[in-house]
């Protein structure tokens, strides 16, 4: 390919809104351009690299025993219905408007393709001898984010692979188990191909639970999760599931009396810690949910805030919210901000830190008073207690190693979800016995254009992109200096023909212009290697190979440069790895 014969439309300008790296840079360098937010065109450099990561992921679920297909984005409302999901998704499910019996009001966009796969599968797929199977698609998924943002990380239209299998059973030979392993591997697989420092996690499974999910993430400061990981190495969980070793007694024996103060005005446990000289970790925090339609207490320290996953599946229900100030009013007798367990009689649920305090400060069910002194179980019981809070810097994992945490993307997610959709959308089989059961079912998703973005994020620097050799636009670009010399031309067209020839990305930067322009673009555009072609090189018998991520320079006579690039990308070239 000739730079002058291509589309590159790099720019030194940079959107406003443009706050992470990948952002930027994928702007500057014309990969891709903004169509509104949250939807954006892949310029052709971009495009590249986005159907280089889809060839691996393709590879790799055809390897893991995938079967492609390809499912439509415009869904019968009615699917989504059966399963429950119109109300579960509100906003995110994007709908086409229209009114009456319109098609358009029955129609929504797919933000994912669960309630299609399941209407395929209990169409088709009625015996045991027709099971596992696992299917899969690179498709475009819509979802209405609140907030698209960081470029490519979250949008609203974006490029999914997501696969659905279908078994007879969880165990055992042909269980989802054993599919759900091939998969994590194939993903492990996927990311290390791609050149991207992931991490697999533990992830919140709702009601499933146990090792029902994993998340794989890439640590980046331009994420939204959180990562938890111990300093053994032993554990790794995203925030909202990572579990904590219980906190130990520290009480000293003499118990204090139970005092009513006046806390005028002073609701939060900032301002109650402040005015009453306690730190917050001698509070105690009483949240009032609401819990599949009744009232729940949740009680945590002051300094550790509730994890709504913890909590909800401690108490075993499925819907938790936090209560409006009437409910609060009802369940306490006092103002919001004025609540503790002390004389409450709703179900109360508190975390293991909680069970271990001694002279706690509360409030006091009861407008503008709070109560000190508080012990448990001489001025309240508890009845039910679990972790259900969400770890802190100074927690140690179950295993006693200290816990550390990093900001980080979700690249991809494989997810255990057992009969929910067979359940739901009868999707049945008969088994050998005879007898009619729900098809067990996994899911299994990755974010296409996402790995661009993590890739980008994960490995740059203040020159620009650092693409690995596997998903890089082109592998190697060719700078010519001077384009006004028959040597230099020639000797750079001729190089770029043998790479070609022998398979290699290559790009000629054939423009008319001054060195340091075109080594500018290169190095903003992270292609792997540069070949630099000079009047003054060739007069030495050589040109000059430079591998982008060390800077490193080479000296090489052009008749064996084919022969040290093809060395250099098998080199460079990430190796699948399954951790
Ligand atoms: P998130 O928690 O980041 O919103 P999610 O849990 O909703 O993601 P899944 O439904 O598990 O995402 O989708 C599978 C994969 O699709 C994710 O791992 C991610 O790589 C990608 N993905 C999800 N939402 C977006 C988005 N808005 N923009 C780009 N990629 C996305
Ligand atoms: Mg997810």
């Amino acid at each position: 390919m000739k730079w002058t014969k291509f589309f590159i439309p790099t720019s030194k300008e940079v959107p406003a809104d443009a706050h992470v790296p990948s952002h930027q840079l994928m702007v500057r360098g014309g990969l891709i351009r903004q169509v509104a937010a949250g939807s954006y065109t892949y310029l052709p450099i971009g495009y590249r690299t986005l159907r280089n990561i889809e060839a691996i992921v393709r590879e790799e679920m055809n390897a893991a025993g995938g079967i492609e297909l390809h499912m439509p984005a415009l869904h019968p409302i009615e699917w989504w219905e059966e399963s429950g999901r119109v109300a579960a998704m509100g906003d995110v499910l994007l709908r086409l408007s229209g009114s009456g019996d319109d098609w358009r009001s029955r129609t929504v966009l797919g933000p994912t393709h669960e309630e299609v796969v399941t209407e395929i599968a209990r169409t088709y797929i009625t015996s045991y001898k027709q099971l596992p199977i696992t299917l899969y698609q690179i498709q475009t998924k819509f979802r209405g984010e609140a907030r698209p943002k960081s470029g490519v990380l979250r949008t609203r239209e974006f490029l999914m692979k997501d696969a659905y299998s279908f078994h007879i059973r969880l165990g055992g030979p042909g269980g989802l188990d054993e599919t759900y392993r091939a998969l994590y591997d194939a993903y492990c697989r996927i990311f290390s191909r791609c050149g991207l420092p992931y991490v697999a996690v533990e992830a919140e499974s709702g009601p499933i639970g146990g090792d029902a999910s994993h998340e794989f993430m890439v640590p980046t400061d331009a994420g939204e999760d959180w990562l938890v990981r111990s300093q053994d190495g032993a554990y790794a969980a995203n925030l909202e599931r990572a579990e904590v070793a219980p906190v130990a007694d520290e009480g000293d024996g003499t118990d204090a009396p139970l005092t009513e103060v006046h806390t005028p005005g002073l609701s939060t446990i900032d301002e109650v810690s402040k005015f009453l000289k306690c730190t917050p970790c001698k509070m105690i925090k009483t949240i009032i949910f609401e819990a599949d339609g009744k009232p729940l207490v949740a009680l945590v320290r002051g300094d550790h805030e509730v994890n709504e996953a913890k909590l909800r599946r401690v108490a075993g229900v499925s819907s938790l919210a936090a209560a409006t100030p009437e409910v609060v009013r009802k369940v306490t007798g006092a103002d919001v901000g004025f609540a503790g367990p002390v004389g409450l009689s709703v179900r109360t649920i508190a975390d293991q830190a909680v069970t271990v305090m001694h002279d706690a400060v509360t409030g006091a069910n009861k407008t503008d008073y709070h109560v000190t002194g508080v012990q448990i179980g001489r001025d309240f019981e508890i009845a039910e207690s679990g972790d259900i809070r969400s770890a802190v810097e100074g927690d140690r994992s179950v295993e006693g190693s200290p816990l550390s945490f990093a900001k980080c993307i979700e690249v991809g997610h494989v997810f255990k979800l057992g009969t929910k959709y067979s359940d739901l959308m009868e999707a049945n089989f008969t088994d050998a016995d005879g007898k009619g059961k729900p098809l067990i079912m996994g899911c299994y998703g990755i974010g296409l254009n996402r790995i661009m973005a993590a890739s980008i994020e994960a490995s740059h620097d203040e020159k620009g992109m650092v693409w690995p050799v596997s998903i890089a636009p082109f592998q190697v670009v060719i700078c010519a200096l001077g384009m006004g010399e028959t040597e230099v031309v020639a000797t750079a067209e001729k190089l770029h023909d043998e790479l070609q020839a022998a398979d290699i990305d290559v790009i000629f930067d054939d423009r008319d212009a001054r060195p340091g322009f075109k080594f500018k673009d290169a190095e903003l555009l992270g292609f792997p290697i540069r070949v630099t072609v000079g009047k003054r090189g060739l007069a030495d018998g050589i040109v000059e190979v430079q591998t982008r991520h060390d800077g490193e320079t080479r000296r090489i006579a052009p008749a064996d440069a084919v022969d040290t690039i093809a060395a250099l990308i098998k080199d460079l070239t990430p190796t699948a790895c399954v951790s």
